[in-house]
């Protein structure tokens, strides 16, 4: 099955190097800036390897290769570009084991999830992508699509590897070339994967991979020969790049922050429900863009739900994410823990009762207790702004049209749960809900083949699915 794997034992050495170069015209160069900075263990605060800080005249380098490399690779026989992408989704599950303990050591997740879903997620984005390769006729019956050219793309640190795939591979599919840049806290298994990329032999410059900070990915973003941009991160620098965009002509696409209601009318199997609660929420520690953010509750099992949801959380086991056993790993970064206890404290003074399990931390390493808050109000802090940490905020409601009502009053508008017995309630829901994604009786599931994006502050575009190749090509 190449959905699912074992991964050979032997490959668990994540082979870190000391020192990484950046990957620009099929080569490993140094950053012409000679400047490196640490990548950090969040679960140790210790340093894992060093990263280079490209400068502008390395993205202009990329970008040169990636120009260069694209009236070949847009002209390249669908099936042809297909038969690379299945070979860099086999080469990525070789070394699966390796790169799920890379991602746990710079990440923090823990490795349960890396290993079961960032991994395996990420190579069936590429064996998916790769069968529309040569059939992208079928997918826009009456057009002709055309690759924008060079693409530049910019992704953020919640999942590094899977959001690095999701770039790359409808990119690629329909015969774009990449300049990408990840995020500056996990830069790593994009270095590494730009070993797969060596090791399958694309041409070079097809995919091109720069590090450094958001001016870096500033760089990128505006770089004159990028035909199109695709970014993932916050709704804040999302909306900075929809302004320096404007006006030049370039395809944009915006995947951004979230805060979804997560709701639980009265009929539903309780059990299951507070399951997919506890999954939406402390999933990946809550550094997830579509987390479950805001339960909604039905007045009428609110406090039920409340007291299973207590003795589920004190069950969760918080500590070192490399243990197979750890639900909650590490919190990615300093800076995202002290966003992340900034507004508990919110919530605190603005009036909601916070319950955290006394389960112990880790002395080193940057840890959070799951928290919930009870008695929130939609004018709350902790109801409007994305927390993008292990924080569920409760809120309760009487009627199917106050639960819509209250789950569409937000910026935002990503994804969407429910909970109930009832399918005509679960129709109605689906479209009631202003949310890219409605998940019914189950939460955070993912598919290639479906598509992924939002409403409102959420962005625009979709990632996944045919719907996602159509943000990669002009129709002619
Ligand atoms: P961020 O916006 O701070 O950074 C994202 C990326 O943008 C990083 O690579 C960063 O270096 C770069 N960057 C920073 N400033 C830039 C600029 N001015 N121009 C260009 N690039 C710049 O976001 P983050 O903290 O890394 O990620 C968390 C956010 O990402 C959350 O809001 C989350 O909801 C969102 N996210 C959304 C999705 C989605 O699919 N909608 C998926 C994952 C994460």
């Amino acid at each position: 099955d190449l959905w699912e794997f074992d991964p050979a034992p032997e490959s668990a050495d994540p082979k870190l190097k000391d020192r990484y170069t950046l990957f620009i015209d099929g080569k490993f160069v140094a950053p012409k800036s000679r400047k490196y900075f640490a990548s950090i263990n969040p679960a140790t605060e210790q340093p894992l390897a060093e990263i280079p800080h490209a400068s502008a005249k390395d993205v202009d380098a990329a970008y040169a290769a990636a120009t260069k490399a694209a009236p070949a690779w847009a002209t390249l026989p669908g099936a042809e570009r297909g038969k690379y992408l299945y070979r860099l989704a086999r080469l990525l599950q070789d070394r699966a084991r390796e790169f799920a303990v890379a991602e746990t050591l710079d990440g923090g997740k823990p490795i349960k999830e890396s290993r079961d879903f960032d991994v395996p997620m990420a190579a069936a984005h590429f064996f998916y992508h790769a069968g529309w390769a040569d059939k992208l006729a079928y997918a826009f019956p009456g057009a002709t699509p055309v690759p924008h050219g060079v693409v530049g793309q910019v992704i953020p640190w919640n999942f590094p590897l899977l959001m690095l795939a999701w770039k790359l591979a409808p990119a690629l599919a329909t015969g774009n070339t990449v300049v990408l840049k990840p995020a500056e806290t996990t830069s790593i298994t994009a270095l590494k994967f730009a070993e797969i990329i060596a090791e399958a032999e694309l041409p070079p410059g097809v995919v091109n991979i720069v590090t450094g900070a958001g001016d870096v990915g500033a760089a990128v973003v505006n770089h004159p020969a990028a035909a199109k941009v695709a970014f993932t991160g916050s709704t804040e620098v999302g909306k900075v790049i929809m302004r320096s965009t404007a006006g030049t002509g370039k395809k944009l696409t915006l995947e951004l922050g979230g805060k979804a209601a997560n709701i639980v009318f009265d009929d539903a199997p309780l059990d299951q429900a507070v399951e997919g609660i506890v999954n939406g929420i402390f999933f990946n520690q809550g550094h997830v863009c579509c987390a479950g953010s805001r339960l909604l509750v039905q007045e009428s099992v609110a406090d039920a739900v409340f007291t299973r949801l207590r003795n589920r959380v004190r069950t969760l086991r918080v500590g070192d994410p490399m243990d197979k056993n750890t639900d909650i790993g590490a919190i990615n970064s300093k800076t995202q823990l002290d966003k992340i206890a900034e507004l508990v404290q919110a919530g605190q003074d603005e009036g909601a009762e916070l319950y955290q399990p006394s389960c112990p931390l880790p002395k080193k390493g940057w840890f959070f207790r799951p928290s919930l808050f009870r008695g929130v109000e939609l004018s709350h802090r902790i109801a409007r702004e994305e927390v993008f940490g292990p924080v569920l905020s409760i809120l309760t409601f009487r009627t199917v049209e106050e639960a819509i009502e209250k789950a569409n009053n937000t910026a935002y508008g990503l994804s969407a749960g429910v909970w109930t017995d009832k399918g005509s309630r679960i129709l109605k829901m689906s479209t009631a809900l202003k949310a890219g994604v409605v998940w019914a009786n189950t939460y955070n599931k993912f598919d290639p083949a479906s598509p992924f994006g939002g409403y409102k502050e959420s962005g625009f575009g979709r990632e996944g699915g045919k719907h996602g190749l159509a943000d990669y090509v002009k129709l002619t």
